[in-house]
């Protein structure tokens, strides 16, 4: 602790990510995809003329808001994107929710939120999960400063209609709703739709899970013109060049390739679905899931332990050591090679 750190980052408890081991592990902790992206992803990579590195990226990243406009069915004005969604993510508390009044955030939800929140200044509250452990979004209060949360939500995966969101939005109107979709195209249904309806709601996503790019980091938002040119006073106060020109050209041809997109992400579904059968099958309790990862727990085992017996048999996952998630274990959706392997060390386990 350094004296000349400022009081905000004295007291700051950085967000620490899942573990990126360099051994050959089943690596089921940060909810990656485990196919690869697009092939037009590798022929990009392949065919840049790297001289054009020299120069530097477009300020704007026309092109790449222009296909995420196209694939999302807005204007490129209502797009804005960012080195992965966490950074959209930090702009947009930056931008919208240091106010007067309290952001109000479920008590659980992406565990970066209140991150910002302390770094920033901004004064939050939480509302518990309901008793099926879903965001309750009746009780987020109008008058909040902001309202943040994912949808489907992360750790638990339940997520809500793009009608419920609606409902949020009708009673809300006072403050900026932020719905983090990252993890909506397993399952979930975008809030998208109703940018245009509702102007304070904003949308952010990522080309880390469903688009198998998390190494790339690339996100963004989609919002009204208001908010998107919100987003833009920020990030232009830190660094005008947003998005670097290959992270642009790669974003694009993952766009571009519908076909694998949707096989990559039936894979997961089903392969998704099947755990938790097995899962079930061995005693797990398992939470409804529409994400690419599943929230579990077992009446009869310490999850810790099992953190720890999967671990040396060569399989991570997830294991919270928070108060309210201490009893279960996050699991991303791998190959079905690599669920075999769990299902095996977990039987061996239990
Ligand atoms: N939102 C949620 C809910 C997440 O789980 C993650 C991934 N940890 C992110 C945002 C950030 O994703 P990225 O920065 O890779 O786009």
């Amino acid at each position: 602790m350094s004296k000349l750190w400022s009081p905000a980052v004295r007291e700051l408890t950085p967000y620490v990510p899942g573990e990126q081991p360099r051994e050959q592990l089943i690596k089921l902790n940060t909810n990656e995809n485990p196919y690869p992206p697009a092939p037009g992803v590798g022929e990009v990579l392949r065919d840049f003329p790297t001289n054009h590195l020299r120069l530097y990226p477009d300020p704007d990243s026309s092109a790449l808001r222009e296909a995420l406009a196209r694939e999302h069915g807005v204007e490129v004005s209502q797009v804005f994107v960012g080195n992965g969604s966490d950074e959209v993510l930090a702009l947009a508390f930056q931008a919208f929710f240091c106010q007067s009044r309290p952001l109000s955030l479920p008590a659980i939800t992406y565990s970066f939120y209140p991150v910002y929140c302390r770094l920033y200044g901004i004064d939050y509250r939480t509302l518990a999960l309901d008793d099926a452990w879903r965001v309750p979004l009746e009780s987020l209060p109008a008058d909040s400063g902001g309202i943040a949360f994912a949808n489907p939500n992360a750790p638990t995966g339940h997520g809500h209609s793009r009608d419920a969101i609606a409902g949020l939005l009708e009673r809300v109107t006072d403050c900026v709703v932020l719905v983090d979709e990252a993890y909506v195209d397993f399952g979930g249904e975008s809030a998208v739709p109703l940018v245009d309806r509702y102007p304070n709601l904003l949308v952010t996503g990522t080309f880390s899970k469903s688009r198998s790019l998390a190494g790339l980091r690339l996100g963004y938002a989609i919002g009204s013109r208001e908010l998107i040119e919100g987003l833009e006073r920020v990030k232009n106060s830190f660094n005008s060049y947003p998005i670097d020109m290959l992270a642009s050209a790669v974003g694009i041809a993952a766009l571009q390739d519908k076909a694998h997109f949707e096989a990559c992400r039936e894979k997961v579904i089903t392969t998704r679905e099947r755990t938790r059968q097995r899962l079930e099958r061995l005693g797990f309790e398992v939470l409804p899931s529409q994400t690419n990862f599943l929230l579990t727990r077992h009446p009869g085992q310490d999850a810790a332990q099992l953190f720890v017996g999967l671990r040396e048999r060569g399989i991570l996952v997830r294991h919270f050591n928070t108060e309210a998630l201490r009893d279960f274990l996050r699991i991303s959706i791998g190959t079905e090679d690599e669920m075999n392997h769990l299902i095996e060390a977990l039987e061996s386990l239990c």
